[in-house]
């Protein structure tokens, strides 16, 4: 019973999200369903009046205007229901495209913890498997819906015209009529429709059940399929290994096993679909032959007029399919709660950071100083910590190296920094009050950042370094050349306007990663943030471009203040303050000179370890 009670409140939930997406569309589908389910009946509602008005022996001109009638009834009902048709199915796109991008959306908004969290991917990739094989989830319960109402208004139709078959009073009296006539012959009547009813019923939800467990487990293989389709075969980017080597026959080999697989899939589910709907083809057949020796007995014996026997007939076939399909569209709506529910635990995942409320202007503030307090920090659903008892200053108008060995806890340290996640333990202020108190969006504008795992769009240059379909061009032109960027630059026939990556433009340009690293770097310039933080920002630049950036990059930083992470401590021996981290602690701090004193330090360890390979 709570079950039942859950599944209603979730597809009450799924509706009213489905209004909010689209309004209108489903008021637009009740209509639709009324016209969808009335049209077989103005045929058989009509026929049954021309039958007997030709039996009655009606004039000629009745006869006419009630085939006048069917014809225009015939053709409202259609136009009607074709401008519907037009009308829901623009709307039903604007609405799988609003579900789209709020689905996006909801991705680029939610903490970037969620993000990172493989739970989330392994979510939002049953959503999406879900939508992709059997339409589950919001786009599933918008189908059942219509479906559902649809059966719900034939049921009613056919009820409202075959009542008056148990009904209607016979003109003679005899025992056969009275047996025929009998209460107890129209119950067990209408047991006999409700048992075909159920039988139909009871075959198509376990095939719809059957069908769901069978989509459920090919999720495995169709995220196998799309894997090797989209990543192996079709995507460029892997065609030069594969060519050297020589993995064609290893993959074509593994995608042909895959194809074999999906054939006995299909054969399983048309094997389902063939048994089950035998069951209800014989049940409604063997039905059909006592309502139709029920009815015709009845209009032999003159209880009812010989056009009612298509009234009654045609109704009768109605509503066992209406109710059979009503039902099991309700078992439908219940395995689609399912995915529905996944659906809402996204939806509902926290978003950004916690949105505080002071302000910062940029243009007032003339210093900005950053105090790690004690923090500490483990990653969500992991037992230890990767940076521990952090206490850390941190200047604009300075510049601070963060150096150590890999995983040592730099880039954690620069995520907490921008809130990326919260600390566990400690805090971390600017200008001494909480980072969580200011606006997000006015902290995070202090900051230029490049990350190690920095991302180029395949849109325009220009647009790359600007972040924004507007910019402005000489600014941009000014931070490639700061960059390094300018020579490769004057190469490019369409200059700023020069798609990167032939994703979406055949004419792009393919850069190469240090190329990449530099635009990202003129990103970070052209936002002009106090706090400019450069994570590994030349690990995939050649020697040459290397010293460019470093002879450079007072220039390049400007009055702004650098942190500078690295693992190469020869690039950071320019930094006013250079921070050693090892194993999530800072155990050293101070100037490169000072640091390289200490005999015993790790700095100088680090250091004497490096140097051996520059050396070489
Ligand atoms: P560094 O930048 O010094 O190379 P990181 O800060 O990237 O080091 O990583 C510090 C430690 O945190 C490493 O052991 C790494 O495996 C772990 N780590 C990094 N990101 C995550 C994450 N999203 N979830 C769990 N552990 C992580």
């Amino acid at each position: 019973m709570k079950k039942l009670k859950d599944d209603i409140v979730l597809i009450v939930k799924g509706i009213k999200e489905i209004s909010g997406i689209r309004s209108g569309l489903l008021s637009l589908i009740i209509i639709r369903s009324i016209f969808s389910a009335l049209s077989p009946f103005v045929n058989i509602y009509m026929s049954a009046l021309i039958i007997n008005s030709i039996t009655e022996k009606h004039a000629i001109d009745y006869l006419l205007s009630l085939a006048v009638i069917t014809v225009a009834a015939n053709f409202l009902v259609a136009l009607i229901s074709s401008l519907l048709n037009h009308i829901i199915s623009i709307r039903q796109s604007e609405f799988n495209w609003i579900y789209q991008i709020n689905k996006s959306c909801k991705i680029m908004k939610m903490t970037y913890s969620a993000v990172e969290d493989p739970a989330t991917h392994y979510l939002l990739q049953k959503i999406i498997e879900a939508a992709n094989m059997n339409n589950g989830g919001i786009i599933g319960l918008l189908e059942a819906i219509q479906n559902l109402l649809q059966h719900f208004f034939t049921v009613l139709f056919s009820i409202s015209l075959t009542i008056s078959l148990f009904f209607t009073p016979p003109l003679i009296s005899s025992p056969f009529v009275s047996f025929i006539t009998s209460p107890y012959l129209s119950v067990l009547i209408f047991i006999i429709i409700l048992i075909n009813v159920f039988v139909s019923m009871y075959s198509s939800s376990t095939m719809e059940k059957k069908m769901y467990l069978l989509m459920k487990n090919a999720v495995q293989f169709n995220r196998t399929y799309t894997y090797y389709l989209e990543n192996y075969i079709t995507n460029y980017h892997t065609g030069k290994d594969i060519r050297i080597y020589n993995q064609q026959d290893l993959i074509r080999s593994e995608y042909v096993s895959l194809l074999d697989t999906a054939r006995v899939f299909i054969n399983k589910l048309s094997h389902n679909q063939i048994k089950y709907s035998m069951v209800t083809t014989i049940s409604t057949v063997l039905l059909s032959c006592i309502i139709y020796l029920y009815i015709g007995i009845k209009a032999l014996l003159g209880i009812f007029s010989v056009g009612y026997i298509v009234q009654y007939i045609g109704s009768i076939i109605q509503f066992t399919t209406g109710f059979t399909g009503f039902m099991t569209q309700l078992v439908v709506l219940r395995t689609n709660n399912e995915v529905l529910k996944l659906y809402f635990e996204f939806m509902n995942m926290p978003d950004d950071v916690d949105q505080g409320t002071l302000s910062i202007n940029k243009s007032h503030v003339s210093k900005f100083e950053i105090e790690f307090k004690h923090v500490s920090f483990k990653y969500p659903h992991t037992e230890n910590y990767v940076l521990k008892n952090l206490n850390l200053k941190i200047n604009t108008k300075k510049s601070l190296a963060v150096v150590g060995m890999n995983g040592s806890g730099k880039t954690t340290m620069i995520k907490l920094l921008l809130r990326l996640y919260t600390p566990t333990e400690g805090t971390i202020t600017l200008n001494g009050i909480d980072i969580s108190e200011y606006q997000y969006n006015d902290y995070i504008n202090i900051f230029s950042v490049v990350f190690q795992d920095f991302q180029i769009f395949s849109f325009g240059l220009g647009q790359n370094v600007a972040a924004s379909t507007f910019y402005d061009q000489s600014k941009v032109k000014t931070c490639l050349k700061k960059a390094g960027f300018f020579d490769r630059l004057s190469t490019m026939s369409k200059g700023l306007d020069t798609s990167l990556y032939k994703d979406f433009d055949e004419d792009g340009v393919e850069i190469s990663g240090g190329e990449a690293q530099k635009i990202a770097i003129a990103r970070a310039l052209y936002k002009n943030a106090p706090f400019v933080v450069l994570d590994e920002p030349t690990a995939a630049l050649d020697p040459v471009a290397e010293y460019e950036i470093y002879s450079k990059f007072n220039e390049i930083v400007g009055n702004k203040s650098a942190i500078y992470i690295s693992h190469r401590l020869s690039s950071c021996r320019f930094c006013d303050d250079i921070a050693v981290f090892h194993k999530g602690e800072l155990i050293q701090h101070g100037n490169h000179d000072s640091l390289l004193a200490d005999k015993e330090g790790k700095y100088y360890e680090l250091w004497n370890a490096q140097a051996q390979y520059y050396n070489a």
